[in-house]
This record gives C-alpha cells, structure tokens and sequence, in this order.
C-alpha cells in the first residue's frame, strides 16, 4: 500500500510524464490530466500495432490504420487518474464548519478498469462521512472518486482508497464507502456471469464503532423500492365486494 502511494506520488509530480513542470499548479493544466508527453504515446500506440499483430489482424487495412493511436488515446484517458493527486484536489475545498451529522454522496457513477486484464468495471460508489469541524465541497467527494477509479484497480482497493483520502484530508468521526460493481473479466470471458455484482465496503471511525451509524448508511443508500414493485397488483389489497 505504501509503496503504491510512492509510486502515485511520483507519477504526479514527474514533468516528463505528466507534461506539464512540477511547479505548475494552475487549474488550466491539470484540467487535461488525460495528456501524456507525444514520446510516450508513440510507444504506446506502437505496441498496440503488435498486440493487433499479435492476434491475427492486419493493422495496416484500413479500419485500422489510426486505430493504435485511438487506443493509446482512450488509454491515456481512462488512467487519467495517474496524473492528479486527490489528496491535494481535497484539501482546496475544505471549510470550517459545526454540522456533524452523516454527510452522504450516493450513486455516485464509477468506470474503471481492472488491473489483471485490463477491462472495464462499472457501477455506483456511495461515500459518507461525519465531520468533525471540517467539512469539503460535496463535488470533491465524487472527483476523488474519479482520480481513484482513473487508474488500473481492484475494487477492494479502489474503496479502501476513497477512504483513506478523505479520513487523511478532513480527518473525520468515519468515513464510509460501499461500492457496487459489474466487472467485465466476469461478464465477458471466465465464468460468463451476466449479472453478478461485486459489492465492497471499507469503513472509519464511527462507521466501524456505531452499530446505529453503520446502520443509518447502508439504509440510505439501499434502493428505492421501483413504482412497478409497489402498485403491483398482487400487493395491492382486495377491493371490498359490493
Ligand atoms: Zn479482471
């Protein structure tokens, strides 16, 4: 784990591979974090050539001519999280403030992708948090949610993430983060399970001490009951005959 966050560490303030000088904090450049240096991209775009190479394809008809570009364009893009530090994206919008109940961003929308092969996971991240003097712009909650899925992931380590940034920024009475995922490597290839959901949850503080805090956050963020479930007819009770 800690070696991880070294290696994050580095990969943002490294101008030669973030593009941009390490003492560049201005928002104009981390608004295209997607940006890799034009010798890196070649790299990657020349690789791509080989895997298509590699499994069957002629990369030189047309189709596919641009298409190493495109892909270590949408690449770049999709670990864009590399290259932004979500502790530090926190800390620019925390305020003092004595509100101390549970503060909570549900559905918050996840795409990642897995670091074993490579493909998409996606589904909804649910973030809570108590403060304790300090609360942050409930928009940061999803953007650091973003930065962490922008890179290759296991879910498990996604959600225990989100969760250490923001117990680390705000430093509050618990942080609470259920995920709930699709992941492509199962619905696509292995076990073919159209529809399993991968559900993780990594908790702080409160949420881990308070039975009834705990509670309260995984009754808020169960689903709404759908408008067809409650008018079905058989839940409806009998009219009176007349
Ligand atoms: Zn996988």
């Amino acid at each position: 784990m800690k070696q991880e966050k070294t290696v994050s560490a580095t990969l943002v303030n490294n101008p030669a591979l973030t593009g941009r000088g390490a003492c560049c904090d201005d928002d104009e450049c981390l608004n295209d974090p997607a940006q890799l240096p034009a010798e890196i991209m070649e790299s990657m775009s020349e690789s791509v050539y080989t895997l298509l190479e590699g499994v069957g394809e002629d990369p030189e008809r047309e189709g596919l001519l641009k298409t190493p570009e495109r892909v270590a364009r949408s690449l770049a893009f999709l670990t864009r999280g590399y290259r932004q530090d979500p502790e530090e994206m926190l800390k620019k919008a925390v305020f003092t403030e004595s509100y101390d109940e549970m503060v909570l961003v549900k559905d918050i929308d996840i795409f990642s992708m897995c670091e074993h092969h490579m493909l998409p996971f996606f589904g909804k991240a649910h973030v809570a948090y108590i403060p304790d003097g300090k609360i942050v712009g409930l928009s940061k909650l999803a953007r650091v949610v973003e930065v962490f899925a922008r890179r290759l992931q296991v879910q498990e380590r996604l959600t225990q993430q989100i969760r250490d940034a923001i117990q680390d920024v705000l430093h509050p009475k618990g942080v609470g983060v259920v995920i709930e995922a699709k992941h492509m490597c199962m619905v696509m290839r292995g076990v073919e399970k159209l529809n399993s959901v991968t559900t993780t949850s990594a908790m702080s503080g409160e949420f881990i001490s308070s039975e009834s805090t705990r509670g309260e956050f995984l009754r808020l963020i169960r689903p709404e009951p759908k408008k067809s479930q409650l008018s079905h007819p058989c839940k409806r009770k009998p009219r009176p005959s007349s």
